[in-house]
């Protein structure tokens, strides 16, 4: 049963998602008393964003379309290849998000958005009226990029960058191949989803193989030359998988330029390297709902104010998460849940007629090298007055000489505190 909050409790909640006291009051509250908000994406971007804007104003009606009945996390499935976890472990179904915050769950494929009349059709042939619409979708992959490597192929030779069958079928090669083989991961050039995933991936495939099959080493074909907490990444690989990581970047290989599934080959720029196992991460942009109703830019992803989270090419619909430009916050669970207090925040006071503030970002980003390891990376962001960029005004990393086992359990306590912040 949602309560609907007093002026107190809502100044309270306010001041945790760093909000301004003249934000909406209780009192305005009135005027959105039939409003209808509707969210296409189930993801930490969208959940998070249905129930924060159902905690502030439960007078606004909001609707949550999502074609799948449950929630795999990403966040955690680099585990599940690690044999620590099980796939379902990282299910989250809606029914908190129903029940505890009352948010009408539509299973379904949201299709096109009609501005003008401020309609969104579903795929099955339905339609919701909304006042305001928040996109996050969060990515798609680009098809086109690597010679060879199309959707086909990737039922082959798994990406596993979106939690499902792919983790399972990435985790089945990896127990069928032998003792003595090498794995290989391929890496493009940012943005991306979770920039450190990659390397946490290495890890903890690293940390089967040595439990598992300990002569066999593992390749990242990098399109970077440089990459996310890699002092720190190094540090742990040297104490903890001593010559068995190998850390090949683009000024050294070139970019990747195709693909083999027959054979697992991988060519580059200047070299072929054969794997065992093939895990090809590839080039992302938006989820395709946001290209298809023309919210995405040239580069693939959706341009937004960052006092609301509304697109700057369609007004009265906003977008987090992935698919949003909000470079140089990460694309990561944590960014997509603080960008959804931001958007979920603005589209009350938008509600209310009123302004939004100016926001106050964080990302903060644990990753596991094994099961009592981790690191962490963390930034505050802003947006400047003059010119209305997102800038990091404050950054940090876990010291070199940090105690790495509280730094996971730290971790494990995060992954679930995000989970029931986003899901209820
Ligand atoms: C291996 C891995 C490990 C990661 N680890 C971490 C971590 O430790 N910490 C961290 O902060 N982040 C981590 N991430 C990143 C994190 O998963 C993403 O940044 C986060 O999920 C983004 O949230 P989102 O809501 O934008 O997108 P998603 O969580 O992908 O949600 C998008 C949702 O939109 C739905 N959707 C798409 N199209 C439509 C449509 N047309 N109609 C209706 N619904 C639609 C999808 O079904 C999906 O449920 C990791 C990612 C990977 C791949």
């Amino acid at each position: 049963m949602t309560r609907k909050l007093n002026r107190r409790g809502f100044l309270k909640l306010g001041a945790l998602l760093g909000l301004s006291a003249c934000s909406a009051s209780p009192a305005k509250q009135a005027a959105t008393s039939k409003a209808r908000v509707v969210v296409v994406g189930g993801g930490y971007g969208g959940a998070t964003t249905a129930r924060y804007i159902r905690l502030l104003d439960p007078g606004i009606r909001v609707t949550l379309v999502e074609p799948n009945p449950r929630n795999l996390s990403c966040p955690g499935s680099n585990e599940v290849l690690a044999g620590w976890r099980k796939l379902d472990d990282l299910a989250i179904d809606y029914a908190h998000l129903r029940q505890n915050a009352e948010i009408e769950v539509v299973t379904a494929q949201a299709a096109r958005i009609d501005n003008k009349n401020r309609v969104l059709a579903l795929k099955d042939g339905g339609k919701l009226h909304y006042d305001r619409l928040v996109v996050a979708p969060g990515i798609d992959f680009r098809w086109d990029a690597i010679a060879g490597y199309d959707f086909a192929a990737s039922q082959r030779v798994a990406h596993a960058w979106k939690a499902g069958p792919q983790t399972m079928l990435l985790r089945n090669q990896l127990r069928a191949m032998p003792d003595g083989g090498v794995v290989m991961l391929t890496v493009p050039a940012a943005p991306y989803r979770c920039p450190p995933g990659p390397y946490e991936r290495a890890s903890l495939i690293a940390n089967y193989l040595q439990r598992c099959k300990p002569r066999s080493k593992i390749i990242i074909l990098d399109a970077k030359t440089q990459f996310s907490k890699q002092a720190l990444f190094f540090e742990g690989w040297k104490t903890l998988y001593p010559g068995m990581i190998e850390w090949l970047p683009s000024e050294s290989e070139g970019l990747i330029e195709q693909v083999n599934v027959d054979t697992l080959t991988v060519t580059t720029h200047f070299n072929e390297h054969r794997a065992d196992v093939l895990n090809v991460i590839p080039p992302q942009k938006a989820g395709s709902f946001a290209e298809e109703n023309g919210l995405s830019d040239a580069g693939g992803w959706c341009p937004v104010d960052f006092d609301s989270f509304e697109s700057t090419l369609l007004p009265r619909v906003h977008v987090i998460g992935d698919a949003c430009i909000a470079y140089p916050m990460p694309k990561s669970a944590f960014s997509a849940n603080s960008q959804a207090k931001i958007c979920a925040l603005a589209i009350v006071n938008l509600l209310n007629e009123r302004t939004p503030s100016p926001p106050s970002l964080i990302n903060h980003c644990y990753s596991f090298l094994a099961p009592d390891y981790a690191i962490s990376i963390t930034g505050v962001y802003a947006r400047t007055t003059a010119d209305k960029r997102l800038i990091a005004t404050t950054t940090g990393e876990t010291p070199m000489n940090a105690d790495h086992a509280q730094e996971a359990h730290l971790a494990k306590n995060w992954q679930e505190h995000i989970r029931k912040d986003s899901f209820g």
